[in-house]
């Protein structure tokens, strides 16, 4: 994984660049929940799933097929009653929350490759630019040279693109959505 934090910050990078009057303080909870949620997989490490299976870390949780229908269970839970127009737009934000972290994950120089198409194909895939540090599984190896390491990775290309989505989507809050 790239880290949790990491996931975080592309996430509301990410919202920034919708309307603010669907961005609601739930809304952007929910995307950071949905940009951390993948990497719940790595249970599966603790019943011993082998590391090629569909089901291990990078798997079936990381894939497009998830990352769709966990936004349309958002949509029935969180915002049954919102306008088509809101909901149209937040499918957006909580897929792009979402499948985000699948492809920060790609671009990660280590571990496992990602399960975009699973269940409908396991195959592995990692993005030409492995240009993020990979990052430690579980918090205590995050406080060392490694963390560091990420750090300054993630910083450069994470943290640098989420603020010119945060300007972009200013941009557009001022000047298109009205
Ligand atoms: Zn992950």
């Amino acid at each position: 994984m790239a880290s949790a934090f990491g996931h975080g910050i592309a996430a509301y990078g990410l919202g920034k660049l919708f309307p603010k009057s669907v961005m609601t303080r739930k809304v952007y909870t929910l995307g950071l929940l949905s940009s951390i949620l993948p990497d719940l997989d790595v249970i599966a490490f603790k019943f011993g799933v082998s590391w090629d299976s569909m089901w291990s870390h990078r798997g079936f949780t990381h894939s497009i097929f998830v990352a769709i229908f966990w936004t349309i269970i958002l949509l029935i839970f969180f915002h049954r009653k919102d306008k088509f127009s809101s909901k149209s737009k937040l499918s957006i934000y909580y897929f792009l929350a979402t499948v985000s972290h699948g492809i920060l994950d790609a671009m990660t120089n280590g571990g496992n490759g990602i399960a975009f198409f699973a269940p409908f194909s396991a195959e592995r895939y990692f993005l030409p630019w492995e240009v993020i540090q990979v990052s430690p599984i579980g918090i205590k190896n995050f406080f060392s040279k490694w963390g560091v390491e990420v750090l300054k990775s993630e910083f450069i290309y994470i943290v640098l693109p989420s603020l010119g989505l945060v300007l972009i989507g200013n941009w557009l809050n001022k000047k298109v959505y009205q």
